[in-house]
């Protein structure tokens, strides 16, 4: 799967976090991660789909039978420590490695894996920007997954524009008080873990207007005590969960911080560096959205293809009565495109895994630019095309698409969030073009066209002429 052609996995061995990788642990973790999804996450995926979290009147929130078992498999597995450093109790695997991870597991319930992908998201933005103290505290507790993470960055009237942010942080004895609201926030309030750490975007009184006076708090459900036991209830409550379209088993959790006195909260890095540091987090999560893309493409093709080889239907030209419809050329078209296109995804995914990877190597600088400037590709395109890859999957299914026992509708409908949420496909462009395009000259672009140039002259079969054309257009376009 991650294939010596598209990547050199030697490289990874190079840089100090990862000497203990190989190949042997490659096949091992994915193995047991490929029986984690099929035997813990998949079971418990349809059925949390149709049941959906609820919260009760106490506030509190119940996930869909069988997260509860599947999530403690996870956490006894040590699998939320996937990518955290050795030093904090985790596995310090390279992204590359827990991206194909993660393609499993939200292929198998990408609802239930929300919560994975959250945390890990923390843990990432701890370790790149929290204080020494901060990072011994939490992200033991969250490698081990006894603790769970959150982004909170949405507010009613501040989506894709976060300049508008009104949340309050004021100083007080050490700490800060936190009061506002938050909408929309993945597993803002659930029954899964012991404690909730929410990163929470907010202003303190004397900040500057915009995005320049924005800071990030440490914000916990239940204040830990010095020796990591729980102590109080924070002043932050569950308002209501969402009704979706998809993703309905993960439970998005209207908070409210501070009605009573404030929410005790606590800075990471300096005043009105905020955005910045929830840029990191911000970044592992669209690189990680991409992957879901890729996932729940995989899976819709997965299920049609089991189906178009099972169904029988009309006589296929050239075919026999009695012939699965995969022989029909249109069916034939539909499910090999969706087969191609999700193997052209995977190796994007892979390949800026290994970018994000190598920005810890000696060439940490054109790793940075590379891995910089592939994020908003992957996000954009992996995402895009899952929606229409699981639609495409409900046309192999004909009417049995359409009917929800299947499953197959489920993806459709799961993959339509993922191209709104980390950033909509409008910011995406806006991103590549603007800021990772326009602001070094094309650069960056220009040298991965050449790159991709210069592979195509290496290799020759007919098909390199299609995407010969495609770098001529895009380098005559810069
Ligand atoms: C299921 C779910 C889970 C979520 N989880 C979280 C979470 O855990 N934490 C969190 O903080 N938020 C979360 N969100 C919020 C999500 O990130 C936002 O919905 C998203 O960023 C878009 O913001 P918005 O909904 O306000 O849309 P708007 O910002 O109102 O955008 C509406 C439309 O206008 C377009 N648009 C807006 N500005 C521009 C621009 N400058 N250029 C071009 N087009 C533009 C957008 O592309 C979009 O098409 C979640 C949302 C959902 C639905």
């Amino acid at each position: 799967m991650l294939s010596k052609n598209l990547i050199n996995l030697d490289e990874l061995n190079k840089i100090s976090d990862y000497q203990h990788f190989s190949d042997d642990l490659v096949d091992a973790i994915l193995e047991e991660a490929g029986k984690i999804g099929s035997e813990v996450l998949d079971p418990c995926n349809l059925s949390g789909d149709h049941e959906g979290s609820k919260r009760l009147d106490s506030g509190e929130v119940r996930t869909p039978k069988g997260y509860k078992e599947a999530y403690e498999s996870l956490r006894d597995g040590g699998w939320f420590g996937l990518e955290a450093k050795e030093q904090y109790g985790g596995q310090q695997i390279p992204v590359t490695l827990s991206a194909a991870v993660n393609e499993i597991w939200h292929s198998s319930n990408m609802s239930l894996a929300l919560c994975h992908l959250l945390t890990q998201g923390l843990i990432y933005a701890l370790q790149k920007s929290a204080s020494d103290d901060q990072k011994n505290f939490y992200v033991p507790k969250l490698a081990s997954g006894e603790w769970t993470g959150t982004m909170n960055l949405t507010e009613p009237q501040a989506g894709t524009d976060l300049s508008s942010i009104k949340t309050k942080a004021v100083k007080e004895n050490g700490h800060y008080k936190i009061s506002g609201q938050k909408i929309y926030i993945t597993y803002g309030e659930h029954d899964l873990s012991e404690n909730i750490i929410h990163l929470v975007l907010a202003r303190t009184p004397d900040a500057p207007e915009g995005n320049k006076g924005i800071s990030v708090f440490i914000v916990p459900k239940f204040i830990p005590n010095e020796d990591g036991s729980l102590g109080e209830k924070n002043d932050v409550s569950c308002l209501s969960i969402e009704k979706k379209l998809g993703v309905k088993g993960s439970p998005t959790a209207v908070l409210q911080f501070g009605d009573n006195g404030g929410a005790i909260g606590y800075l990471v890095g300096e005043e009105n560096q905020g955005l910045n540091i929830m840029f990191e987090m911000m970044n592992h999560a669209r690189f990680s959205v991409g992957v879901q893309g890729l996932a729940v493409s995989e899976r819709a093709y997965q299920q049609s293809k089991m189906y178009a080889f099972d169904r029988v239907q009309g006589i296929p030209i050239d075919g026999n009565k009695g012939d699965p419809i995969i022989d029909h050329p249109d069916v034939l078209r539909l499910a090999s495109t969706m087969k191609s296109e999700v193997e052209a995804m995977r190796a994007l995914a892979i390949y800026g895994g290994f970018a994000l990877d190598m920005t810890k190597s000696s060439q940490n600088e054109y790793w940075e630019t590379k891995s910089s400037l592939m994020i908003p590709i992957i996000k954009g395109w992996l995402t895009e095309r899952s929606l229409e890859i699981t639609s495409n999957a409900i046309q192999i299914h004909g009417g049995m698409g359409f009917i929800e026992e299947t499953g197959i509708a489920q993806h459709y409908r799961d993959a339509r969030i993922l191209p709104i949420y980390e950033g909509t496909t409008a910011i995406q462009a806006n991103d590549l073009v603007f800021r990772k395009t326009l602001r070094d000259n094309g650069k960056a672009i220009t040298e991965l066209v050449e790159e991709i140039n210069s592979e195509i002259s290496e290799i020759s079969n007919s098909g390199n002429e299609v995407l010969k054309n495609l770098c001529e257009k895009m380098t005559q376009s810069l």
